[in-house]
């Protein structure tokens, strides 16, 4: 992919990657993706970064999964020994006929024999809204349970919690190219130029004409360079630096008076609460100087228009909810919500993530956030479902699910493009819970790890080989479609849901995904006005829209928030802990994330040529002076271990990564990060807290 311009088929659709969701252009000939272009979307305005200019040969892979494949009675005990290159020892081939009834039947006994809440699912952010709809009914209506769950859990679930909470909607409060009418914007937690690199060119040239970009990071990134004020805080400190900020602008009376009477409430608790937090006695916790502090709170409190952004390193962490309330009230206090270049965005993650969401993907909420436990909720699904009884009681979210798989409490699982056996905090843990299924059925493009541990493989199709629809960070809805076929016998994920969900005796009948967003509008007040004719026509709407003309509007609560009275919520932080803190055993600080060019779990980056090319090798970063003290030259191999187990990778030198802390990216599965990592919960969002453990860094050589 990339040089030739030999092509006979051009197909408008979507990158496949990241959540800022960018228009593209797929020329292909033969069946086969001949290059990549961007074009004019919302987001992107013709712009691409290198995984979705070269990246999506990942589809043609010798290793995309053919044909259905139903593990051998004589197979190995299951572990992660199956070479995806070939498989034969673990499976065999079947029909789709054979692996549909033995994949749908397995589930549909484990429910005859141990109850519904026996089987659960991981959904996928890859998937399109539509799959991820009939996914999540598939769950609800054929097990009569709400354990269903997806990658949400595992990135922006507090985020989302705590918008849900304080503001009343779980979306971005305005598109990141909100910027360009920004005068100031916080970056926090967030490496856009590798994980969001398109919006990162709109926030560079936000700087270009004079905006001021603050960017607080435990981490340095490329971005800093065009940042007003770089605040390297410490890592797992996020409330008292931002507590410091907002009781400046309380005791300064910086706040907006007018803005916090006519849309908020619980303000004069919170000016109680913020008190205790002066710059100086936070300046210790946080190690940002009290000067900085109270230069930041100002600049950002005299702004006539900011914005806040932020990412994982705000999410993931036991207190991530926290983090993002001190975010929400921090724009709250100054008004900078519901006008142009204002806004709160937490930046989405997976393509789709925001859309999976969107389509009740998750535990505690059906379809557009209605929540489970409201019986007019219920009784609506009940309407639309024909006569489905949905259980009241919140499902488990995803690390509760493979706990309670370890425990023997659930027994089947349907895992769709997730994979938990790479994904999930300390892994060795969930692999160990996947081993001891009794029926795991996996659908998904690639043997990828987690389908090590299936009894029935489902070959579907990826993103460019099928129709759809999917929703980006900005809230945009867009078309999808599919430019070339699926290889073999490969099927759309719709498809093949609905298949099993007959099987199990549920009486779908879809044709096409556009039935299935039809439906989904008869619940989804967020689609009200976008229709599958007019995605096609525009291949892109805005929620809200307020009318079939009305593109959509990319800044909501101007008039108040979709709470009690109108009103948006100061919800008080404390400071708290990480779950380990490091000691004499494990004297550093592990944090984990993403690469530029690798992707999650790496199943699709590490199987595109060019992406593949460039970054080839499992690695983590460590500050020069931390490599001189271990003896280990740049390039050389490290050891890390914590609590939960130990790897050795390459390290690399960069001055960006504190002294005290080590960055391993967790695509690669022969270094796992994830085997590292701590699976203590956030509270209110159960997301893990990937972002801080303790560790020990060693030399291998000198042990
Ligand atoms: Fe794809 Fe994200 Fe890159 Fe855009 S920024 S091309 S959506 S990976």
């Amino acid at each position: 992919i990339g040089d030739s311009k030999d092509f006979d088929t051009e197909t408008k659709s979507v990158c496949p990657f990241c959540g800022v969701g960018c228009q593209v252009s797929i020329k292909s000939k033969d069946g086969k993706v001949k290059y990549v272009e961007g074009i004019n979307g919302p987001a992107n305005e013709g712009r691409l970064c290198v995984k979705g200019r070269f990246g999506m040969d990942y589809i043609h892979h010798p290793h995309r999964l053919t044909k259905p494949l139903i593990r051998r009675d004589d197979a190995p005990e299951k572990g992660l020994n199956v070479d995806p290159a070939n498989p034969w020892t673990h499976f065999r081939e079947a029909t789709w006929e054979e692996a549909l009834d033995k994949a749908a039947h397995g589930l549909a006994d484990l429910r005859s024999y141990y109850g519904g809440a026996s089987v659960a699912g991981f959904g996928s952010a890859k998937c399109t809204n539509e799959e991820a709809y009939l996914f999540q009914k598939f769950i609800r209506q054929g097990f009569k349970h709400n354990n269903v769950d997806h990658c949400t859990r595992l990135c922006h679930a507090s985020s989302v919690a705590a918008l849900m909470e304080n503001v009343g909607s779980g979306a971005v409060t305005a598109t990141f190219n909100e910027i360009e009418n920004a005068d100031l914007a916080i970056v926090i937690g967030s490496n856009p130029t590798e994980n969001h690199p398109v919006a990162a060119t709109f926030f560079k040239q936000f700087t270009k004409r004079g905006g001021e970009l603050i960017i607080m990071d435990p981490r340095g990134t490329a971005m800093a360079r065009h940042a007003r004020h770089m605040l390297q805080f410490r890592p797992g400190t996020d409330v008292a630096l931002l507590n410091a900020i907002m009781n400046v602008i309380v005791e300064e009376k910086l706040y907006d008076r007018q803005y916090i009477e006519g849309f908020t409430e619980g303000f004069f608790e919170f000016r109680d609460h913020i008190r205790a937090f002066t710059p100086e006695r936070m300046s210790e916790l946080c190690g940002i100087g009290a000067d900085t502090i109270r230069t930041v709170a100002r600049s950002f409190a005299s702004a006539q228009r900011a914005m806040i952004f932020w990412g994982m390193g705000v999410s993931q962490h036991i207190h991530g909810t926290d983090n993002a309330r001190c975010l929400i009230s921090l724009a709250l206090l100054c008004g900078h919500v519901g006008r142009p270049g204002t806004g709160l965005h937490p930046l989405r993650g997976q393509n789709n993530v925001q859309g999976a969401s969107d389509a009740g993907m998750i535990p505690q909420f059906m379809p557009d956030y209605q929540s489970v436990t409201d019986p007019e909720v219920r009784s609506l699904f009940k309407h639309i479902w024909e006569g489905t009884e949905l259980l009241e009681e919140p499902g488990l979210t995803v690390v509760e699910i493979i706990d309670r798989v370890y425990r023997g409490d659930i027994k089947g699982m349907y895992i769709l493009g997730e994979n938990p056996a790479m994904s999930d905090p300390d892994v060795e843990h969930a692999r160990k819970a996947l081993a001891k299924l009794n029926h795991l059925v996996v659908q998904d493009i690639f043997l990828t790890e987690t389908a090590n541990y299936a009894d029935v493989i489902l070959p579907a199709a990826a993103m460019p080989e099928k129709n759809g629809t999917v929703t980006n960070t900005n809230r945009q809805v867009q078309m999808m479609r599919k430019a070339v076929d699926s290889p073999g016998d490969a099927r759309e994920d719709w498809e093949i849901i609905v298949d099993l969900a007959r099987r199990i005796g549920l009486d779908w009948d879809y044709d096409h995904p556009s039935q299935v967003f039809a439906e989904m509008k008869m619940s989804m007040r967020s689609l009200h006005h976008i229709t599958w004719k007019r995605l096609e026509q525009d291949n892109a709407v805005t929620y809200p829209t307020f009318g079939p003309d009305d593109p959509g509007q990319s800044v909501v609560f101007a008039d108040g928030f979709p709470r009690r009275a109108g009103r948006a919520k100061f919800t008080p932080a404390r400071v708290t802990p990480p779950a380990e803190v490091p000691d004499e055993s494990f004297p550093m600080i592990l944090t984990t994330g993403r690469q530029l060019e690798h992707w999650h779990t790496g199943s699709m980056t590490r199987r595109a040529t060019v992406l593949d090319a460039v970054e080839p090798e499992a690695n983590c970063s460590l500050h020069p002076s931390t490599l001189r003290k271990l003896g280990v030259e740049p390039g050389g191999m490290v050891r890390l271990t914590t609590r939960r187990g130990s790897v050795d990778v390459m390290a690399r030198s960069d001055r960006m990564v504190a002294p005290d802390m080590v960055f391993l990216p967790f695509a690669y599965v022969e270094a796992a990060a994830n085997i590292l990592t701590n699976p203590a919960l956030d509270p209110y969002g159960k997301i893990p807290e990937f972002k801080y453990s303790a560790v020990r860094v060693e030399n291998p050589l000198t042990e």
